[in-house]
C-alpha cells in the first residue's frame, strides 16, 4: 500500500501562537517553562491536524523555537566560544543568545551570521565550526519531541539535517572547508541515530537539499562516506529528502546510497521521475513530492495521480510514498482561516492543511483506486478549468502590451556615457553626491496613524494629511543636513511589496497567511493570482508633493518587478517570466508618470534580484536573461536625461556582477559597510561602468559612524572605481533606526563626502 506523509510542518502556530510566546518569553513575561508549555500545545495541535488530514506517517523534532538549522547546532554541541556556553545541555539563554545577540551583565555578544535558506525566503542561523571542532550530543529536544509524540499514542519519523547538508550550511572562519569536520560530525550522527533508536524509532529523516545543487566530487564523496557511517551506526530505517530541485548529476549517487527512502522534489523537479524510477534500486522506497510545498495553489489531482500512476506501475505501491516536493514551512496553516477572501479565488488555494488533504487523497487514489477519489478529481480539474476561463483574471490589453513590449531588447535610448552628460547638465550634482536609500524613521506614531486608518478610527483625509505633514518635514530635515538628491521617506509604506501590491490589479491578500521568514519573523506574501494591471498612479502624488518643496531633485521610489515576484506567492498558471513581466509594465507607466511629474531622479529597488537565483549554475543564464530584461523594461522609456537609480542590499556580488551591468541603473546603491568594502574586490577584476554607491554605514546597527571611518571606505572605493563613479549613502533604508541617530549619522556623511571633494579635487 502506497502511504502518505509529510517531511516537515510550520511552526510559528496558525494564529502565529509560538512567535507571540517566544516574543513574550524574551519581554520577560513568561518562563521558560511558559514558553515549553507553548511548544507541547503547538506540536499537539499541529499533530491533530495531520493526523484530521489524514496523514499516516507523521513527524517529530521539525518543531523548532527559532531555526531548525541552530536546533542542529545546538543536538550537536557546535556553539561557537564567544556565547561562553559551558559544555552541558544547551538551554534557552544560549540557544537564544545566539540567535539574537546577548547585552547584559557586562555580557555583550552579536548574533551568530543568518542566511538565505536555498531559495526560500527562510534564513537560518549558520553553523560556525573551529579548528578541531568537536561534536557531542548536548540537547534532548529531538528526543523528548520523539517521546511526547509517542506518549500520545503517535510513532513519528524523527527529522534531522544530514550530516553533509549541515555542514555545507555552515562555516569555517579558521580555515579549511566545513567538509573537514566529517569524521567527527558523524560520530555524533551516529550517537544521535542509536539514542532514537533506544527510544523506539524505526525511520530517521535526513534532510539533504544539498543534493538538488552542483557538488564538486569531495562533497559527493561526502556523501558517500556519511553515509556508509550512518547505516552502520545503528538499524533505523534512513529516509533522506532532497527539496528544492532536480537530483540531476547527483542521481547515480544518491541512488547508490544504503538508504531505505529516497524523497525527491517532482514539482520542481518533475523532469527527473522518470529516469529516478529507472536508477532506483529494488528496495528503495520513493517518495513522491507531488504536492507542491513551495507555493499557495490548489494541486492539479490528475496530473498527480497520472504521476503516481506511472510510478506504481514501475515500482509498486508498496514502495511509494505521496508527499510535498519540500517541507510544509514554506506555506501558511490553513485557508479555512481566511474570512475575506472571495470565493472565486478561495478555491483555487491550498495551505499546509489543504495540502496534507491533497496528500491524502492522492495516497487513496493509488490504493483504492481512482473511483474512491473520483468527487475529488473533478472538483480539482473543475477548480482548474475556472482558473484557466475566469474573466477576472485575464485582462486581454495586458497580454497584447506583452506582446508590443516584450522581454527582449527593452533598453535606455543612449548609452550612458551620454545620459551621463546629460544627467549632470539637468542636475548639477556635486562630485560624490550624497543621498539615502528612501524610507526615514518610521516612528511609533507613524505605524499608529497607519493602523488607525485601517481600523477606521481616522479618516483617509486626516491620515493623507499626515503624511504629508511628514513628507514636508523630512524635506526640511534632508535639506539642513545637506544631503544633495532627496526622498520623500516612505511613509506611506508599510511593507515595500505589500505597498504596491495593494495598489495593483491581480494582487489578493489574506490575514492569517503567515510564513516564517526567521526566528519569530513572519511575512505575509501577497498573492499573484491574476494579470497585473495599474489602474491608478501609486507613487505620483506624494512624489510630486515632495518634489515640489525643494530645489533640490528628489527620488521618485519604487521596487522594482523582480522583488515583487519573489516576495509574493505568483501564480503557477504561467511562467514566473511573465508574471514579472507584467508587473514590469505596470511600473513602466508609473516610472513614465513620475518622470512626467517633474521627477528627475527615480530608484527601482531590487533587493530581490540574486535571491530569484536557480540553485543550479546551469540555470542561471536563463534567469538573468528574463530577470534583467523585466527590470530594464521598467525604466525603458524614459528621457536620457532622468537618472535610474537601483538599490541592493546584500554582500555577495561576485558571480551575479556582469548581470548588474546588465540592469544598465545610472546609479547602483549596495550594501556594503558590514563587509567592509570586501564587496568592491568584484570591481576589481570587473570593470563596472555606471556609477554606484556602496553603503558608507551599516544601517542594521543603531551605532553612528565616525566621518574618518567614511572617508576611509570611500577611499577604498576610489581604488577600485573612479571618482566620479562614487555616491555616498547608508546601505538601506533607514526606517529602522530613530531619528536623532539618523541627523548624526547622515550629518556625519555629508562632512565626509566635503572632505573628501576637497581631496579628489571635485567641484
Ligand atoms: N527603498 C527601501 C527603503 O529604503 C529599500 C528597502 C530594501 O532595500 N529592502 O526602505
Ligand atoms: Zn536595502
Amino acid at each position: 500500500m502506497a502511504k502518505s506523509t509529510i517531511i516537515g510542518f510550520p511552526r510559528i502556530g496558525a494564529y502565529r501562537e509560538l512567535k507571540f510566546a517566544t516574543e513574550r518569553y524574551w519581554r520577560e513575561e513568561i518562563s521558560a517553562e511558559g514558553l515549553k508549555q507553548v511548544g507541547v500545545e503547538q506540536r499537539a495541535a499541529h499533530r491533530a491536524m495531520q493526523k484530521d488530514a489524514g496523514i499516516e506517517s507523521l513527524i517529530s523534532g521539525d518543531f523548532s523555537f527559532y531555526d531548525q538549522v541552530l536546533d542542529m547546532s545546538a543536538l550537536l554541541g557546535a556553539i561557537p566560544v564567544r556565547y561562553g556556553w559551558g559544555g552541558g545541555m544547551v538551554c534557552f539563554q544560549t540557544y537564544f543568545a545566539i540567535a539574537r545577540g546577548e547585552q547584559r551583565g557586562g555580557v555583550d555578544v552579536p548574533a551568530a551570521e543568518m542566511t538565505k535558506w536555498f531559495d526560500t525566503n527562510y534564513h537560518y542561523i549558520v553553523p560556525e565550526f573551529e579548528k578541531g571542532q568537536k561534536f557531542k550530543v548536548s540537547c534532548e529536544k529531538l528526543f523528548r519531541e520523539y517521546r511526547e509524540a509517542a506518549d500520545a499514542g503517535v510513532e513519528t519519523r524523527p527529522v534531522l539535517i544530514g550530516p553533509v547538508s549541515y555542514l555545507l550550511l555552515g562555516k569555517d572562519h579558521e580555515n579549511g572547508t566545513p567538509l573537514d569536520h566529517l569524521d567527527s560530525l558523524l560520530e555524533a550522527y551516529a550517537e544521535v541515530l542509536r539514542r532514537l533508536e533506544e527510544e523506539g524509532a524505526q525511520w530517521v529523516q535526513l534532510d539533504e537539499p544539498f543534493l538538488v545543487t552542483d557538488l564538486d566530487d569531495r562533497a559527493k564523496a561526502a556523501y558517500v562516506k556519511a553515509y556508509a557511517a550512518l547505516r552502520a551506526a545503528s538499524s533505523l530505517k534512513l529516509f533522506v529528502t532532497t527539496p528544492f530541485g532536480e537530483l540531476g548529476d547527483n542521481l547515480d549517487m544518491v541512488v547508490a546510497l544504503p538508504i531505505d527512502a529516497l524523497h525527491i522534489d517532482a514539482v520542481r523537479g518533475a523532469n527527473q521521475v522518470e529516469a529516478v524510477l529507472a536508477a532506483l534500486p529494488e528496495t528503495m522506497i520513493l517518495a513522491l513530492g507531488v504536492v507542491n510545498g513551495r507555493n499557495v495553489w490548489r494541486n492539479n489531482l490528475e496530473a498527480s495521480l497520472q504521476l503516481l500512476e506511472r510510478a506504481a506501475m514501475k515500482i509498486g505501491n508498496n514502495r511509494l510514498w505521496v508527499t510535498s516536493s519540500c517541507s510544509l514551512l514554506h506555506v501558511p496553516y490553513n485557508v479555512s482561516s481566511e474570512k475575506n477572501i472571495p470565493s472565486s479565488l478561495r478555491k483555487w488555494l491550498a495551505f499546509a492543511y489543504q495540502k496534507m488533504e491533497e496528500i491524502t487523497t492522492l495516497t487513496r487514489g493509488l490504493n483504492e483506486g481512482r473511483d474512491a477519489i473520483a468527487p475529488a478529481l473533478v472538483a480539482s480539474s473543475q477548480a482548474m478549468e475556472s482558473r484557466k476561463v475566469a474573466q477576472a483574471l485575464h485582462e486581454p490589453a495586458v497580454h497584447e502590451r506583452m506582446v508590443e513590449q516584450p522581454l527582449i531588447s527593452a533598453g535606455r535610448a543612449s548609452p550612458f556615457a551620454k545620459r551621463r552628460e546629460v544627467q549632470q547638465k539637468a542636475l548639477e550634482l556635486p562630485l560624490f553626491p550624497t543621498t539615502t536609500i528612501g524610507s526615514f524613521p518610521q516612528t511609533a506614531e507613524v505605524r499608529k496613524k497607519r493602523a488607525a486608518v485601517h481600523t477606521g478610527s481616522i479618516t483617509q483625509e486626516s491620515y493623507d494629511h499626515f503624511v504629508k505633514e511628514q513628507i514636508a518635514s523630512c524635506i526640511k530635515f534632508q535639506e539642513s543636513v545637506g544631503l544633495d538628491v532627496l526622498v520623500h521617506g516612505e511613509f506611506e509604506r508599510n511593507d515595500m511589496v505589500e505597498f504596491f501590491a495593494s495598489k495593483l490589479k491581480g494582487f489578493a491578500f489574506t490575514e492569517h497567511g503567515w510564513v516564517q521568514s526567521y526566528g519569530t519573523r513572519v511575512v505575509k506574501p501577497p498573492l499573484i493570482y491574476g494579470d497585473v494591471l495599474r489602474p491608478a498612479p501609486m507613487t505620483v502624488e506624494l512624489s510630486h508633493y515632495a518634489q515640489s518643496l525643494t530645489p533640490k531633485p528628489v527620488k521618485g521610489m519604487l521596487t522594482g518587478p523582480l522583488t515583487i515576484t519573489q516576495w509574493s506567492f505568483v501564480r503557477d498558471d504561467q511562467p514566473r517570466h511573465e508574471t514579472a513581466h507584467q508587473i514590469a509594465l505596470a511600473l513602466q507607466d508609473e516610472v513614465l508618470e513620475l518622470e512626467a511629474a517633474g521627477l528627475k531622479v527615480i530608484q527601482i529597488d531590487e533587493p530581490a534580484f540574486r535571491e530569484g537565483m536557480p540553485l543550479r549554475r546551469s540555470a542561471w543564464g536563463a534567469y538573468f536573461a528574463w530577470a534583467v530584461q523585466a527590470f530594464r523594461l521598467v525604466s525603458s522609456g524614459v528621457r536620457d536625461e532622468t537618472q535610474i537609480h537601483t538599490h541592493m542590499c546584500y554582500s555577495d556580488f561576485n558571480n551575479i556582477i556582469a548581470s548588474i551591468k546588465d540592469l544598465d541603473a545610472d546609479v547602483l546603491s549596495i550594501e556594503t559597510s558590514r563587509s567592509q568594502m570586501e564587496l568592491l574586490d568584484a570591481f576589481a577584476t570587473f570593470h563596472y561602468p555606471n556609477q554606484i554607491g556602496p553603503g558608507v554605514y551599516d544601517i542594521h546597527s543603531p551605532r553612528v559612524p565616525p566621518e574618518e571611518e567614511i572617508v576611509t571606505l570611500i577611499d577604498k572605493a576610489c581604488e577600485k572605481l573612479e571618482p566620479w563613479q562614487v555616491w555616498i549613502n547608508p546601505d538601506c533604508g533607514l526606517k529602522t533606526r530613530d531619528w536623532p541617530e539618523t541627523r548624526l549619522s547622515l550629518s556625519r556623511m555629508v562632512v565626509a563626502a566635503k572632505a573628501l571633494r576637497g581631496k579628489y579635487g571635485g567641484l
